[in-house]
């Protein structure tokens, strides 16, 4: 996989000076991306609903806010930060009519793109600054002189530059201070989506409930089962991110060494390894795709329903009872 180097600052700034950009959105790594980028002297605008809760509060950080339309007409990039779900609609009807012969449209996630939900016209420059990270991380890294490593990829090229378009946009958002990888639209969709799937949300949180349960239903108090099921994941993963699997071994007692060697794999067996090549096939074809998008369309009753249950879990009862009884034990919000 190439890890691009970034370019210096002075050619990154003549890339992007005088292109207008307009931010779609002002959510999670909307109001990272615009704040970042006019930070780092570029020209931008924010595009949203008439009449959204963000508006506000994208003028109060002091940013330049427009109807999505209005934002679109005039910017020469066009970056939508909006949920993947509405992307395709607002797309349809803000975006194309308005955007200029040889614009460049940015995503940060290639699920519409990559699925085929959206297909813009052939003059249209595509590319793909997909940050890391949440947006909150985004802006404060930059803040404080860093930036979160960033995909990068490039989709439709009518123009013949979309790949120092894309560069200069990570850059400005601070990702080349942290690195840049150069990728496909498909291959960060099929990743992203398999990864939260199956590893980091629906793996990582099932896990904990079946320890949760594990424990209570042997007898143990809900709080002991909390703290060590849920609360402690944290450190074992920072463990990891900075030191790798084998590294965090090092840092563990003997014994908690020895039983995740001999215990792990009777845990995560081929059981699990088979349904996650499963929801791979199935995010791969584009079924997933199909599926988030028609239950979108069709209100997400489902979706709410299955998150009613998961929150009335009795996890969650005695997570919030300790969080609140002793706030010292979380990190920093
Ligand atoms: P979000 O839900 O936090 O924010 C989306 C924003 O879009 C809202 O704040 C609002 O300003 C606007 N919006 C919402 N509904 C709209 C509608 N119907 N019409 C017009 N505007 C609407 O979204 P996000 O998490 O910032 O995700 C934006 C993109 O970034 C997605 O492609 C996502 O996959 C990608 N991404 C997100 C993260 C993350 O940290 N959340 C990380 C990497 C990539
Ligand atoms: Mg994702």
């Amino acid at each position: 996989m190439n890890i691009i180097r970034p370019p210096e600052p002075e050619q990154l700034a003549l890339r992007l000076r005088g292109l207008r950009i307009a931010v779609l959105g002002y959510g999670a790594q909307g109001h990272a991306h615009a704040q970042n980028l006019r930070d780092a002297g570029c020209d931008v605008v924010v595009g949203l609903r008439r009449g959204s809760p963000r508006w506000e509060p994208a003028c109060l950080d002091g940013l330049h806010v427009e109807e999505t339309a209005a934002a679109v007409s005039g910017s020469r990039v066009v970056m939508m930060l909006l949920p993947d779900e509405v992307q395709p609609e607002v797309y349809a009807r803000d975006v194309a009519p308005r955007l200029e012969a040889g614009a460049y449209l940015g995503f940060a996630h290639g699920l519409a793109i990559a699925f085929g939900k959206l297909v813009p016209g052939p003059r249209v420059n595509t590319f793909l600054v997909a940050p890391k990270g949440p947006g909150t991380l985004v802006r404060r890294r930059f803040v404080e002189g860093g930036g979160v490593p960033c995909l990068i990829g490039v989709g439709q090229d009518p123009a013949g530059d979309t790949r120092d378009v894309a560069v200069a946009y990570a850059c400005a958002i601070g990702g080349g201070r942290a690195g840049l990888l150069e990728t496909t639209f498909r291959d960060e969709a099929e990743t992203d989506l398999f990864g939260e799937q199956a590893v980091l949300c629906g793996g990582l949180s099932e896990l904990i409930r079946a320890g949760f349960e594990t424990l209570v239903e042997a007898g143990y108090a809900p709080e002991l089962a909390y703290l060590e099921c849920l609360h402690e994941c944290k450190q074992v993963a920072d463990l990891i991110q900075r030191h790798g699997i084998a590294g965090m071994r090092q840092h563990i007692s003997h014994t908690a060494c020895y039983g995740d060697l001999s215990r792990g794999r009777r845990v995560i067996g081929p059981a699990v390894r088979a349904a996650m090549r499963e929801i791979l096939a199935e995010v791969r074809s584009g079924a997933f795709a199909d599926e988030w998008l028609a239950e979108h369309a069709g209100g997400c009753e489902r979706m709410r329903a299955a998150a009613q249950r998961d929150a009335d879990h009795p996890i969650e009862q005695v997570g919030a009872r300790l969080r609140a009884e002793l706030p010292m034990m979380l990190p920093p919000a």
